[in-house]
């Protein structure tokens, strides 16, 4: 499946803007996207479009953060002026996708491009969130009772699901109370609108054409009324906020009544990211991870997405759940995180975790997945504190960590503010040469350490 899957989604995507977490923000950083009017016909003067700059787009009127050329002010304004011919452009892959020409006409004619979203898909937050900020409002307790109600008054259709997919009904209900807020968030900008623009404006043409002739195949085949079909600026879109395309991938209609309609069906709408979770690997009855506690004297080079061991493996290196229970499944492997490094909390993550993260990927998103999925069950708190004392690094300061290390020879990629892969190797490095920790933690006091 294609990482431009991987788009941002709704409201939990808004926080994820926030949270510093290396790999998973490496991957968004390309993914730093994340619905529609009626028309006249676009046979009609594609001449005048409505000064669809700044003030009454609610743009900015500036160049994107990315440096993208497409990005540029002049080639979103260029860009917008050739809106509707862009979209006529479409109109042979639409066909060609059995779309009608009425449908294509009454969805598209007279649209015009929301160019308020170009300052969305370049936005760069100057501040981060700490994963403990990131999980107090994900899990919240208020989120966690509504949680609890919502699984109780659709337990019928969550077992039913259950039986059918295999996927755990806490985990969907936690999708649907982080992604929407259980209904609650979404966004309402049109669909076809929002995924049009990213068709024919910014920086993401080549992957918004398959969302937004994706939408039109939605709206011809009726799956969710055209005025239900708004959603997030990227377009992804109901309670559990589909992108089309993995809507055209996923979606069910388990209610039975011809539609998938997964906006306004209930059952649609767990039966369906049900499905999305099953096609995406989901290993039925294994959790998606467990809180551990390391051994005195651990190596934390071990602590790598890329050390995959068995959960027997870690239990030989003295690696133990902290709730002192034993792993269910000793033959399943695992890989070590620590969110917030050697001073936080420690989990052992299962493949269940990999297939939340395909759902939105970003490790501080599934964790708050996985944990509102337990407290629903009535689990309680991470037994290990966050080191709630540790200042989240600035985007400045994130890109001065990353020069000062390249100054000491630890080769952190070029700066850009964004902590990879690489990134962390070069932190932990430079931890091990000045006697620290190896855990590839970005703390305040390891950047005061870098400036000495
Ligand atoms: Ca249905």
């Amino acid at each position: 499946m294609s990482v431009q899957k991987h788009i941002i989604r709704g409201f939990a995507a808004a926080m994820l803007a926030f949270v510093p977490l290396g790999h998973a923000l490496a991957q968004q950083s390309d993914n730093w996207l994340t619905r529609l009017f009626q028309p006249p016909s676009p046979s009609s003067t594609p001449a005048s479009l409505p000064d669809a700059t700044s003030a009454e787009s609610g743009w900015s009127g500036q160049s994107g953060a990315s440096g993208n050329p497409l990005m540029t002010a002049e080639a979103i304004r260029a860009a917008a002026a050739d809106f509707p011919n862009c979209i006529e452009r479409l109109w042979p892959e639409a066909a060609r996708r059995g779309i009608s020409r009425a449908t294509f006409e009454q969805f598209t004619g007279g649209l015009t491009p929301d160019l308020s979203i170009m300052d969305k898909l370049d936005a760069q937050p100057e501040f981060t969130k700490a994963p403990w900020d990131y999980l107090d409002v994900l899990v919240s307790d208020e989120r966690i009772a509504r949680g609890r109600e919502v699984l109780a008054q659709h337990a019928p259709t969550f077992a039913a699901v259950a039986r059918t997919y295999g996927v755990d009904p806490a985990i969907i209900a936690a999708i649907w109370g982080v992604e929407s807020n259980y209904g609650t968030l979404g966004g309402g900008r049109p669909v076809i609108r929002s995924t049009a623009t990213l068709a024919c404006v910014g920086r993401r043409q080549d992957y918004f054409r398959d969302e937004f002739l994706s939408t039109l195949e939605i709206l011809q085949r009726g799956d969710v009324p055209a005025d239900h079909l708004v959603g997030s600026w990227a377009g992804a879109f109901g309670p559990t906020q589909f992108m089309p395309s993995s809507f055209k991938r996923y979606a069910v209609d388990f209610d039975g009544d011809g539609r998938r309609d997964v906006v306004d069906s209930i059952p649609d709408v767990i039966a369906s990211t049900a499905n999305n979770l099953k096609t995406d690997g989901w290993v039925a009855g294994q959790r998606w991870g467990y809180e551990v506690v390391l051994p005195p004297g651990f190596d934390f080079l071990l602590a790598d997405r890329s050390r995959q061991l068995t959960l027997r493996q870690w239990e030989n290196l003295g690696v133990h759940r902290a709730d002192g229970a034993s792993f269910r499944e000793p033959d399943a492997r695992a890989y070590l995180l620590l969110p917030a490094g050697a001073r936080g909390p420690a989990f052992l993550m299962l493949q269940n975790f990999h297939v939340i993260m395909k759902y939105n990927p970003a490790e501080a998103y599934a964790l708050a997945i996985g944990h509102l999925a337990d407290r629903l069950r009535g689990g309680g708190p991470f037994l290990r504190a966050w080191p709630r004392d540790e200042r989240v690094l600035s985007l400045d300061e994130r890109y001065e960590m990353q020069q000062l290390l390249a100054r000491r020879g630890f080769d952190a990629g070029e700066p850009d503010g964004m902590f990879g892969p690489r990134t962390r190797l070069a932190i932990r490095n430079f931890q091990a040469s000045i006697g620290a920790i190896p855990d590839g933690f970005a703390s305040s006091d390891l950047l005061d350490r870098l400036r000495k």
